[in-house]
């Protein structure tokens, strides 16, 4: 038999979730961002179902790539923008937008001068200091772009959020994204052109951003980056079972103790089952033990430590669980969020980190 694991992406609950976002910012253009092989859920496959997006935005060049290959005909934006000349002959032929961050970049679009023409988005830092040009240096890039003949139409206008996830209901007061959207806003007062501030985070909590595009990632797959909030508390449904079956139901006796390091002892005499899951296939090493999961749907814990290949479940409360029985690690019965929570990080960084080995398969 082969490996069982397996990941299930579903195409509805994706469509789904684009409803909920152009329900959420109904005057607004979407981009569906599929950057990180569409966040784990494979790129070409998230981009069909999303064919009602009205754009997409990828990371790397060789993802604009694969979507025109695929036949994908919408605009796409490179977010983090080209880094060498040679990427923006290549940008050219494919009908691919770029991000324009950095005044090395307009140098190098200067020197590459005519040719067919690219659409760029001027990033704005309005204080997330990762990409973007400062406030002060905003009018002459854009001036400077807008001049340039191998630069088509607008040039647009782009911020990213540091802290969105804050709004009214939880943590934090949210002070940062009002700064942020009142010097976007003054900065690029009077410019005629398209603007795009908002990420999943502020298409929930902050409608004031929503401005001409918006930016959807984490929403679209179901996701939450509100702090002790699920997908499903914003009326989002998961876009992905992770799952698997037990290889073995084994009965251990009082005071054993259970994998490697030895950190789980058995309180009782005890089943422990063993599924065919680790941090090899993408589930995270860092989820302790008490760690939620589903043995034919009930909801018990991981025990032990997460290994390569394997992992030690609790099965006292499984009344009658055998080996072959379904295993549940994340999906809509058990939202990746919970697992991220108990492992120490957030839920993009789990379904980005489904490895190779898992069969993707798509209902
Ligand atoms: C990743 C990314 C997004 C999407 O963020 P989510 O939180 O997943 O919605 C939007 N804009 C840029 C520039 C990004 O890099």
């Amino acid at each position: 038999m082969s490996r069982p694991t397996t990941a299930t992406i579903h195409t509805d609950a994706l469509r789904h979730n684009l409803g909920q976002v152009r329900a959420r910012a109904p005057g607004s253009r979407v981009m569906a961002v599929v950057k990180a092989d569409g966040y784990g859920h494979g790129l070409e496959r998230v981009a069909r179902a999303l064919g009602g997006a009205d754009a997409f935005g990828v990371a790397a060049l060789s993802d604009a790539e694969r979507l025109r290959a695929a036949g994908i005909s919408q605009p796409i934006l490179l977010l983090s923008g080209f880094n060498e000349a040679s990427d923006i002959p290549r940008l050219r032929k494919l009908h691919v937008d770029s991000v324009v961050h950095h005044p090395s970049q307009l140098q190098m679009l200067e020197q590459a001068g005519a040719g067919e023409p690219l659409r760029c988005w001027l990033k704005v830092d309005t204080g997330m200091h990762r990409l973007g040009f400062a406030p002060e240096a905003v009018r002459d890039a854009h001036a400077r772009l807008t001049a340039m003949p191998g630069v088509v139409g607008e040039v647009r206008l782009l911020n990213h959020f540091a802290s969105s996830d804050e709004f009214l209901g939880s943590a934090g007061d949210g002070r940062q994204t009002r700064e942020q959207i009142r010097i976007f806003n003054e900065v690029t007062a009077g410019l005629p052109c398209e603007r795009s501030l908002a990420n999943s985070a502020a298409i929930l909590g902050w409608p004031d951003a929503h401005a001409d595009w918006v930016r959807a990632g984490g929403a679209l797959y179901g996701m939450s980056v509100v702090e002790g909030k699920t997908g499903a508390d914003f009326g989002l449904r998961p876009a992905m079972t992770f799952a698997t079956r037990l290889l073995a139901v084994n009965h251990i006796r009082k005071g054993e103790r259970i994998g490697y390091g030895a950190t789980w002892e058995t309180p009782d005499d005890m089943p422990v089952g063993v599924a065919a899951i680790g941090y090899g296939d993408g589930y995270p090493r860092a989820a302790p033990a008490g760690t939620p999961i589903l043995v034919n749907g009930q909801r018990t814990q991981v025990i032990g430590r997460v290994s390569m290949d394997l992992m030690t479940i609790d099965l006292r409360n499984i009344a009658g669980a055998r080996v072959g029985d379904p295993v549940l690690l994340w999906g809509p019965e058990l939202p990746v969020e919970v697992i991220a929570s108990a492992a120490g990080t957030i839920g993009y960084e789990l379904t980005c980190s489904i490895t190779r080995r898992v069969r993707f398969v798509e209902r």
